[in-house]
Parts: C-alpha cells; structure tokens; sequence
C-alpha cells in the first residue's frame, strides 16, 4: 500500500507490506462467501487431546473447544468448513494421515506455525490482553489449557497476517462439542447437508432447499440451525413456534422479509467499521441497512411469542448512527476516500470554505486564460500545469514574442514557450493548499465519522445477530408454507412416528411427479429395527433418507414434509450407504464399509438413529451376510430401548431376524404385477419381498432386448436349481448353502441366490 499521499511536485511515495492475504484472513467482502462463514482454525495437539480456536475474521467472535479423539475431531472439522487451518508443523507430520483423511472431505489451507506461538504462558497473555480480561476462567477455559494455546496462535497469526491489532474481535466463547445432535462427516456427506455428493449436481442439497434467507448473516445463521441441530426439546419448540406464528401471520412476515432484503452484510460491515477497513460506500450501506431496523421492529410487535419478543427487545434502536451517517456522507460517495466529494455540504464549515476556493480558483483560472487570450490576441495560448513548474502559461513559439514583458520566460520546448506571472504564482499556491487542505481534512473527517459509528458497534452486533435470527426463522417459515410441511412434535420418547412423510429435496426436483409418501414407525417395544427388502429402483434408499432427513429438520426447530410427525429426540446420527459410492476414497470399498461400521456399533447409544443402506455389499454374499446379521444383532440387542435402526438390503436372509426378535420388522417396497409390465409403488408395506426385479431394472436401463431375453432364461434354469432355491435360503443361513462366488462388488447383473 502506498503509505503517503502523492504531493503535487514530489517523486517517489513511501510504500509498505499492510497485510498478506491468506484464504483464512481474507476480509475483502468480494472474495468471502456471503452464506458462509469463513473460518480460520487453530489445531493443537498434547497428550492425545485437540484444542481447537476458530473464528470468521470478519466477524466478532472467536469459538474454542477441545475433543479427545481423531475421529471426533474429523467430524467436527467437517462440520465448521474451515477454509485454513493453523497449526504446529510437527502436528502436521505426526497426524498426516488424518490429514489426508480429512482431505477427502474438504480442502483447508494447512499453514504451519512456530511452535512459540502455541506455547501457553504467551498464549495465555495474547487472550487477556485481546479480551481485555484479568482471568481466562470466566470464559470457562481455565482448565483447557490445548484450546488455549490453539486460541492463542490464532490471534498471533491473525496479528501477524493483518498486521494490525484486531479491535474488534471482542468476544470468546467456549463451544463444548456435546449439545447438540451429533453427525459425523460420513453422514453429513450421504445426507447431501450441505455439499451434494456428486459435484455437478447443483440444487441437491438440503440446506440449498431450505434457505430462503434474505441477509447473509440470516443465510449463515441458517447455516449454523443445519450444521447443529438441538437435542434441546425447549429450544426446539421455541424456534418451531416462532416458524408456526410467522406462517399463520404470512403478510406481516413478508413485509418483514421485503424490508430484511434491504439489509446488507450487517455483521460483516460492522467489523469493518470497528477495525477501520470501511470505506465510504461501506458507510452508505450501513446506513440503508439500518434503516430497515425501525420498521422491522415495529412489525414484529405484531407477533406474540416468547423467543420473537426476546429477539425483538435486544434490536437498538439505530436512529442516532443513521442520522449521523446521513448527516455526513453524500448518498452515492466514491469507494475510495482520496477520490473526495463524499461530504454532504453543510456538514462541516471548513470542508465548505475549502471546497469553495478549490473551485472558485479553477474557475478563475479558466478566466484569467480568457483575459490573457483576450490581451495578447493569442488564441492558442493556454493555461496548464506540471509537476516541475506548477501552473504556466504555454503558447506557441512563433507567437512567443506577442507575451507582456513582465511575463518570465520558463521553458523552451520544439514547438512552444511557457511563461509565468506573478498574478498566477499567487493563484497557484491558493489552489494548491486549498485542494491538500480540502483532502487532509475530508480524510480527517472520515476517520472521525467512522470511529464515532465504530463506538455503536456492540449495538449493530446485537441488532445484526437479532435479525440474523429472525431471518432464519423467515425462511424455515417459507419452506414450511411452499412445501406444506407440518408441525412436528417433539418429545423425550423413543419413538419415531410420520405419517405420509416425503424426501423434502427428491420432491422438489421432481415438481412433475408425484412424490408417494409413507409412513414410518419406530419405537423401542415394537419396532427398534425395519429391514427393508424390495426391488432395485423401487425407493428404499430414498425412504430411510427421508426418515433421517425429517429427523434433522424437527431437531433444527423446522417443520417437516409429512402429514403429521412424533420424533423422540435423537442424539446421534449415522449412515452407512452402498459400497458403490466410495470408490474414490483411495481405501478398498470394503476397508471403508468396514470402518464406517465399527465407528457406528462402537459409538451408536440408545437414542441413537441408524440408517444403513447395502450393508455387507463390498465381499462375498456369505461373509456380507454374515457381518450384516451379527451387526444387526448387536444394534438390536446391546441396549434396551434403542438404537433405532433402518436398514435397506438385498441380502433377503436378513428378513429372519424378525423371527428372532419381537423388535424388529420387516418391510418391503410395493410392486404392481397385474398389469403386462412391473410398476413400483414406492409404497413401503409391512412383510418381506422376495424377488429383486433386476432383469426389469436392466430393461428399463437400455440393456438390449436379445440380452433380457437371454438373462430371463437363465434365471429361470438357476431357479430349477436345488441349492440356488430361495426357500432354502431364507431358511438357514450357513454359509455352505451359499452357491460359491468370487469376491467383489455386486453388479446390477448379479444373480443373488435367493432370486
Ligand atoms: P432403491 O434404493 O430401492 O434402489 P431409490 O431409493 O434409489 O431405490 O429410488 C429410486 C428412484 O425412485 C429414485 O430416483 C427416486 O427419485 C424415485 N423415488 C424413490 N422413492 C420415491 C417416492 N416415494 N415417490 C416418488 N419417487 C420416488
Ligand atoms: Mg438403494
């Protein structure tokens, strides 16, 4: 940045390193996202725990927590999303395959630091003094001594990349991973939460459905609502009676969300503001957003109900800082201070004075040219200005001679003289002075206007986090209303009841056909686990989607796209989806079904929900059963009342355990045969299916006609065959009886033996 004003007259401006960009750093607003925070972590590592410090440099917070294993600390960085991630470089190398782990979900920076910055004792000081406190443990860390030093790298680092103190990170809070419904990155990514699974296919995703925000602080806020659903029943009834009351009152929500579309980057402006980034257009769109506050809070005492009238009240009021702007600044200044004109006149005397002057010696000057043209019948002459001489007075050469004689002769050029007079050197240094008086001061004024803005900070934060709120609770009220979603109940039970349920984004994408519902029922005494059998196509994977996906917008305070719903809080979620999709995660397919299925009987509690898709797919039928049924017999047997488990499969041996378990029931996906060809319902009803209507599927896909033919009588031939007969099958599960196959995937082509 160039550190000077270039002065009329002088060579070269001193020049200076004001900050160095890195993604984590970034406060330009046209290089962060809007609906994203974008976060700059802190990682550091001793004795087997994680401390971790994490903020949005644009924002006024700074978040710390600590976890005690690699696989939590895995989830919980998918889940913030950090964009950087800072950290000791000797972690970097202990821990590098936990690094290539997380690599496979999201790509941060990984930029090292000196180990000083981590250690304690320094860190320790770098938060007292950030946060202007005597003591650390009133901001419950006085115990967590790894997310101290984390947190106090982040603030060196952050130091040291802004090159400036950071004023307005203002508040530090301890995030403790537990309270909230826990899902780990698996099922985040099988759930499309946030990214779809396959990069091209755009509108996929759950929160792109449910963001109707109008402000980017609500589009974050939201954001927040689907990376951390509650398990607080309170909490939840509170936002959902909020959604509730603001879609029975649909017009004055609108008008509230016609003037919330107004607002720009609240939260972000105003950290501008406070660390002295804004520029004069900033101002300007602060006050055109403030200005929205007023109305909106008046149109929200419309609504009665406790968390709007708790969010309402801690609005401040905005007039003062709104009247100053506007008293001030011009309603389209330039971006940038030293372009001047951005004072409204009247606003400061002198500025007036000056700017009078600046453009009363322009105008003489173009008078005074006219005068001289005039006097000398030169109609060439001209008056101009350069660096070396100042202001002077150019004719021709040929006319050189017609110049008054008290005129001073100052340079010869090949076709031209230039002269000065007295009178102009006189004009000249009024212009001068009065144009670098005008700019100091103007620049002056600014830093003053902007401090005196900066002083409403904590006002504007906590209006800007009141509306971020109220926008989010906005959108989840239009998605309620566009999708006919209803009110959930939520309670302490460890039930699961929808009826005429739907995959909420599968049913918007397909706007031309109708999404069939169904129902779902789970519960500790009668169903703790639905195994569900039916053909390829026929809507399994979509419908144990569809039960976890409702699950995750009831606990985020959301209705939820069924008819009517009961779900007893869930704490954790998991998945495990079709060996098929996980060919680019550099593991065998089944090393990696394998883990992700020791993570879920290892960690599943009793409030937990489970939905498993193809289990056991990625080896042999025999071993894929085998593991299949011994780990659906530890989910149903290791607690009493839960986990509550979905589970999708081919494997049709699985169906006996219904027999086995008065808790377990089995499911299967309507088909209609009557008709010549094969109809999927999509109706999930009780009791088992036996047949997978493969050959149907590959005829629908294309496979030629000659193939069909060919498969339809092979498949008829094996199901002459003894050891191929499916009531063998479903009767026992030994191994031996289990026509001999080479390991592998199963393909679309595959003839299970229970066909
Ligand atoms: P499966 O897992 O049984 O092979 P999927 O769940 O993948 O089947 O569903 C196959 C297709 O059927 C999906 O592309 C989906 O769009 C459609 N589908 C699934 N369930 C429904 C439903 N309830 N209503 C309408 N279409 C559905
Ligand atoms: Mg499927």
């Amino acid at each position: 940045e160039q550190m000077t004003e270039a002065k009329k007259g002088e060579g070269l401006v001193e020049r200076k390193v004001i900050r160095t960009h890195t993604p984590g750093t970034l406060i330009t607003s046209s290089l962060i996202q809007d609906s994203a925070y974008n976060t700059l972590l802190a990682l550091f590592h001793d004795k087997g725990h994680f401390g971790l410090a994490y903020t949005d440099v644009t924002t006024d917070t700074l978040y710390v927590t600590s976890v005690e294993d690699e696989k939590t600390l895995l989830d919980e960085l998918v889940r913030l999303q950090p964009v950087e991630i800072v950290l000791p470089q000797k972690l970097l190398q202990d821990k590098s395959a936990l690094f290539d782990e997380l690599k496979l979900s999201l790509s941060p920076t990984l930029s090292t630091a000196e180990p000083y910055s981590f250690d304690v004792r320094s860190a320790n000081k770098a938060l007292l003094k950030q946060f202007k406190a005597q003591s650390l443990d009133g901001f419950g860390l006085g115990h967590m001594p790894i997310a101290i030093s984390a947190a106090g790298a982040l603030i060196t680092f952050i130091c040291e990349k802004l090159l400036s103190p950071i004023g307005h990170l203002k508040y530090l809070k301890h995030e403790p991973i537990k309270g909230h419904l826990a899902i780990d990155r698996i099922t985040r990514r099988n759930l499309e939460l946030f990214e779809p699974l396959h990069t091209n296919s755009k509108g996929s995703t759950l929160y792109e459905l449910i963001n109707h925000t109008c402000t980017p602080m609500g589009a974050r806020a939201l954001r927040s609502y689907l990376a951390k659903p509650l398990i607080n029943i309170e909490k939840i009834k509170a936002r959902s009676s909020c959604v509730h009351i603001f879609m029975e009152k649909r017009l004055e929500s609108e008008t509230i969300r016609e003037y919330l579309s107004l607002i720009k980057d609240l939260e972000r402006l105003s950290s501008r503001v406070s660390s002295g980034y804004a520029n004069p257009k900033d101002l300007v769109s602060l006050k055109i957003s403030l200005l929205q506050v007023g109305p909106i809070q008046k149109q929200l005492n419309a609504f009665s109900n406790p968390l709007i009238d708790s969010l309402r009240t801690k609005i401040c009021d905005m007039d003062t800082v709104t009247d100053l702007i506007d008293s001030a600044l011009v309603d389209d200044p330039p971006w940038r201070l030293s372009d001047g004109g951005l004072f409204k006149s009247g606003y400061n005397k002198d500025l007036d004075e000056l700017a009078l002057l600046y453009s009363n010696g322009s105008a003489y000057l173009a008078k005074y040219e006219e005068t001289l043209r005039e006097k000398t019948g030169i109609k060439k002459l001209r008056i101009g200005y350069n660096r070396v001489f100042g202001y002077y007075i150019e004719v021709s050469r040929g006319q050189a001679e017609l110049m008054p004689e008290a005129f001073i002769r100052k340079q010869t050029l090949a076709n031209a003289e230039r002269f000065i007079s007295p009178e102009l050197k006189t004009y000249e240094d009024k212009i001068l002075s009065a144009e670098e008086k005008k700019s100091k001061l103007e620049s002056a004024l600014f830093l003053e206007l902007r401090e005196k803005v900066a002083s409403f900070t904590d006002e504007i934060s906590k209006t800007s986090h009141s509306l971020s709120q109220i926008d989010a609770l906005l959108s989840l009220a239009k998605l309620a209303f566009q999708g006919r979603y209803c009110c959930p109940e939520v309670d302490t039970s460890f039930d699961i009841e929808i009826i005429s349920g739907r995959h909420p984004v599968i049913e918007a994408a397909k706007r031309s056909e109708r999404f069939i519902p169904n129902d779902t029922y789970l519960s500790d005494k009668k169903t703790k686990m639905a195994v569900i059998t039916g053909p390829n196509m026929g809507g399994k994977s979509t419908y144990i989607r569809q039960v976890a996906l409702i699950v995750i917008l009831a606990q985020i305070g959301s209705f939820v796209p069924a008819a009517h719903a009961r779900i007893g809080i869930i704490d954790k979620l998991f998945s495990r989806i079709g060996a098929s999709d996980d060919l680019t995660r550099g593991q065998s397919t089944f090393m990696v079904e394998m883990t992700e299925t020791a993570n879920i009987l290892n960690n599943a509690s009793e409030r937990s929900l489970i939905i498993l898709d193809e289990i056991g797919r990625g080896t042999s039928t025999c071993d894929g059963i085998a593991i299949a049924k011994a780990a659906c017999e530890r989910l149903i047997t290791f607690y009493p009342k839960g986990p509550k488990t979905l589970f999708a499969t081919h494997f049709f041996e699985l169906t006996d355990l219904e027999k086995a378990y008065p808790n377990v029931k089995n499911f299967h996906v309507a088909v209609d045969e009557t008709a010549h060809t094969i109809v999927f319902l999509r109706k999930i009803v009780e009791g088992t299916c036996d047949k997978s209507y493969g050959i149907h599927v590959a005829e629908i896909a294309g496979v030629p006609e000659p193939v069909i033919k060919r498969a339809k009588e092979i498949l008829k031939e094996l199901e002459k065959e003894p050891t191929a007969s499916s009531s063998q099958h479903a009767k026992s599960m030994r191994p031996k009886k289990v026509p001999k196959k080479h390991p592998g995937e199963m393909t679309l082509f595959e003839l299970k033996p229970f066909c």
